[in-house]
């Protein structure tokens, strides 16, 4: 008899579950609480996979052999208490795509530089002819290129709520980029949990895999010792060397792996900031690896190009230059954003506050912002963190005035920099939402 397979949540890696999971024999069905795109029905259809929207019903749900959760659902919504309740078995989209594929994965996981990373090195890898696929955030789901795809080898972003269920999941090279409060909403409010999902990405390697981390990330190596794997650990940093592993010296990225040495100057990369040098060094560290050619290497890391929302020139108006960072959802992101931009800046911040502790900005923005826009339904926070570090302080409720007032704060030289380290559901429907609207404005000038 089929074996049933429900699937909860109808969006890229829900309905990409079911298109594999009904070519792999399972009777398959997908419920979702909320309406599903219209593509995405089609998608469905063209299958003759059966679903529902709007609602769970629970007689066509707890009856499953097993449950595809996708990773927007929380662990506290009803129908996954029901299902919990009756020990029915939960996976996530990687841990059950990954088991019908023979393909070689790199898993790339932290709290910041995921889809950056992950680009970066399928960029990488493709240039340099590999047969690689990408997936996770960036285009198709994972498990609709298994099955339809051919890749022998693929680049995954993964996040923690992906990691939550795995069981057998193995990426023969895991890259943990940093750990840093996130999300802790999902995760009780307690670091540790999220800290243990995180290094779930090791928990299946054997010796003949790579564990690729950074060594001046606090949180990571404080959690090395309690989370033990028998890869291979190729670790990246700014200030130590390593004879195996990747590091900054002299103004060069140094990559040293089997005693051949790859070194490109930091001017030279596609990237900028300090924390794309972390991104290079890493998506680098996979390349060496795979072996590919060094000159090939350098000018992959040096053609591409930054992706949108994440510290993305827009335009200059007037010699302001206008910075689309939307992207920096947390403290830690719009850290490295403040660190970046070499010029007085007019910050544009704010948002949904997820439990931020501002102060690790304040030096940064005592030395640089010359004004700051707290776009925001609520801004008593940033006030209290920020209003002694700032001469000007001024509140907008919507992305044009807060342009307009930005750039009539700002002379030539200056930099307009919209790095919210918030959440944006309280006046944008998401973050590409506020970085387009940010767009638009400047644009409107
Ligand atoms: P993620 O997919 O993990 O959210 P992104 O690559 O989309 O990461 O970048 C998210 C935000 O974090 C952007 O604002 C970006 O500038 C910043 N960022 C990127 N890489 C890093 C890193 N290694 N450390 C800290 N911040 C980063």
């Amino acid at each position: 008899m089929k074996k049933r397979l429900v699937i909860l949540g109808g969006g890229e890696s829900g309905v990409g579950t079911a298109v594999l999971g009904s070519k792999q024999g399972f009777e398959v069905f997908v419920s979702d609480k909320g309406k599903i795109a219209p593509h995405y029905e089609k998608q469905l259809n063209e299958y003759k996979i059966p679903y529902e929207s709007g609602q769970h019903t629970a007689d066509k749900i707890l009856n499953a052999d097993v449950v595809m959760k996708s990773p927007g659902i929380p662990e506290k919504a009803e129908v996954v208490k029901k299902l919990r309740a009756q020990k029915v078995k939960i996976v996530g989209e990687i841990e059950f795509a990954s088991r019908y594929t023979d393909a070689q994965i790199i898993g790339i996981t932290g709290a910041n530089g995921k889809t950056t990373t992950t680009a970066l090195t399928y960029h990488i890898l493709k240039n340099g002819g590999v047969n690689v696929g990408v997936g996770g955030n960036i285009g198709k789901s994972f498990a609709l290129q298994v099955a339809t795809e051919s890749y022998d080898h693929y680049v995954l972003e993964i996040s923690s709520f992906q990691l939550d269920d795995i069981e057998t999941f193995r990426p023969h090279i895991a890259v943990l980029t940093n750990i840093t409060p996130d999300h802790l909403d999902r995760y009780e409010y307690n670091l540790q949990n999220y800290v243990n999902s995180k290094f779930n990405i090791v928990k299946y390697q054997n010796a003949q895999d790579y564990f690729i981390y950074c060594a001046d990330d606090e949180i990571t190596m404080a959690n090395m010792q309690s989370h033990p794997t028998p890869a291979q650990k190729i670790p990246f940093s700014y200030d130590t060397e390593f004879a195996e592993g990747g590091y900054v010296k002299d103004n060069n990225i140094i990559i040293n792996h089997k005693n051949q040495p790859f070194t490109m100057s930091i001017q030279e990369l596609g990237l900028r900031g300090r924390h794309n040098v972390y991104n290079s060094l890493a998506a680098g560290i996979v390349a060496n690896i795979y072996g590919l050619r060094k000159d090939q290497i350098k000018e992959s890391l040096a053609d591409f190009k930054s992706l949108e929302h994440r510290l993305e020139t827009v335009t200059k108006v007037r010699g302001i230059e206008f910075i689309n960072d939307s992207k920096a959802t947390n403290v830690n992101s719009t850290w490295y954003a403040l660190e970046t931009v070499d010029k007085p800046i007019i910050w544009i911040a704010g948002g949904i506050d997820k439990g931020n502790d501002y102060s690790i900005l304040q030096p940064l923005v005592k030395s640089k912002v010359k004004a700051m826009i707290c776009l925001g339904m609520d801004n008593n926070k940033l006030h209290a963190a920020f209003g002694k570090c700032v001469d000007i302080l001024v509140n907008c409720t919507n992305m044009k005035d807060a342009v307009r007032m930005a750039y009539n704060l700002g002379d030539s030289g200056d930099a307009v920099m919209l790095s919210p380290a918030c959440a944006s559901f309280d006046l944008f429907e998401n973050y590409q939402d506020r970085g387009d609207k940010f767009r638009e404005a400047v644009k409107a000038l």
